[in-house]
């Protein structure tokens, strides 16, 4: 293609909210043949909310979230913020979205409502860990729990696989050592999502899943979205991997994401697409940026490079 077409096209797909970082990437998203997806925040909408809150000890429901909420207020994650959000709504009984000279009374006093933070870790892939009123508390996943000397009960795990095979990830909660409850979180698939992969298929092009979530929640949400190659349990260096896996046998691939996470497999990839609702980091990694943060515009991208450089070979 002339560089007159690159310009060209570069300007057809600001137009479309895709922004594409120079020639090179617009070139090699034609040649496309394998796109990985992230699944949280990319396949899914990011807005995890929070279904169930099980207590499994005498503590008091309020009590509980307060802790949970204090532990995770520090935490960028989805799920953190879910949480949060969840606890919120149950500290002031009404929704968040009040007016807003209301919220700014409301938010003093909600941070006041929490307990004191410290020594606060995010465990990548895991969860967290900090001291809240000076309790050791751990807030995550299966791993997070068996890797600091815990076991999950018969009971517990059975509720957690309830909640996996509905799609939903079950996050855990331990106090000094004694597993206090689990919260059911649902983030909704993007309802562009299943089409978008379904197009991909019919354009020859392989659709593949990689998250850091559990297999049963990752492979209920592949189900639902019509992915068949499904990567789950992979932590953020891994995702790189998986790329790199792909690319050994000769596919050309694209990555897409929208986390911290995702930025070492989005610069490893052929064709880097962040998220544009997504992290600085993994926009900053990328070769192409979804403003519109639509999965269709993944599309776009692929059609646009092929109707820039097929048409004029
Ligand atoms: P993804 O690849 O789906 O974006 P991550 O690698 O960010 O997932 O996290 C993997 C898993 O670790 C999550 O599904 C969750 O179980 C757990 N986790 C991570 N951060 C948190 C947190 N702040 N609170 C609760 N659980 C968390
Ligand atoms: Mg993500």
């Amino acid at each position: 293609a002339t560089p007159t077409a690159v310009m060209v096209a570069t300007g057809i797909g600001a137009k479309h909210g895709v922004l594409i970082k120079g020639g090179d990437a617009l070139e090699m998203a034609q040649k496309v043949t394998y796109v990985i997806f992230d699944k949280t925040g990319t396949l899914t909408q990011g807005k995890a909310t929070v279904t169930t809150a099980k207590v499994f000890t005498g503590m008091d429901r309020g009590e509980f979230l307060r802790l949970v909420a204090s532990a995770e207020a520090s935490s960028e994650h989805p799920l953190a913020k879910a949480v949060v959000e969840y606890a919120r709504h149950f500290h002031f009984f009404e929704p968040s979205d009040t007016k807003d000279s209301q919220k700014n009374d409301k938010d003093s006093k909600y941070s006041g409502w929490l307990l004191d933070v410290s020594n606060f870790i995010a465990v990548p892939g895991r969860g967290v860990r900090c001291s809240v009123d000076g309790k050791h508390v751990l807030i995550g996943n299966r791993k997070l729990l068996t890797e600091n000397g815990m076991a999950i009960p018969t009971h517990v795990e059975k509720f957690l696989v309830e909640l996996e095979e509905g799609a939903q990830t079950g996050v855990l909660v331990a106090c000094d050592d004694v597993l206090i409850g689990v919260l059911g979180i649902a983030d909704p698939l993007k309802r562009e999502a299943a089409v978008v992969v379904e197009g991909l298929i019919k354009m020859g092009i392989t659709p593949v899943m990689v998250t850091g979530d559990n297999w049963r929640t990752a492979q209920a949400v592949a189900k639902e979205v019509g992915i068949h190659d499904v990567r789950a349990e992979v932590m953020p260096a891994g995702k790189a991997e998986v790329v790199r896996s792909f690319q050994s046998n000769g596919s050309v691939v694209a990555m897409v994401g929208d986390g911290i996470n995702d930025s070492p497999a989005l610069a490893a990839a052929d064709v880097g697409m962040a998220i544009g609702a997504g992290t600085d980091v993994a926009i900053e990694a990328a070769d192409y940026v979804l403003m519109r943060s639509n999965l269709e515009d993944v599309i776009t991208a692929i059609d646009l490079s092929k109707k820039t450089f097929t048409r004029i070979r």
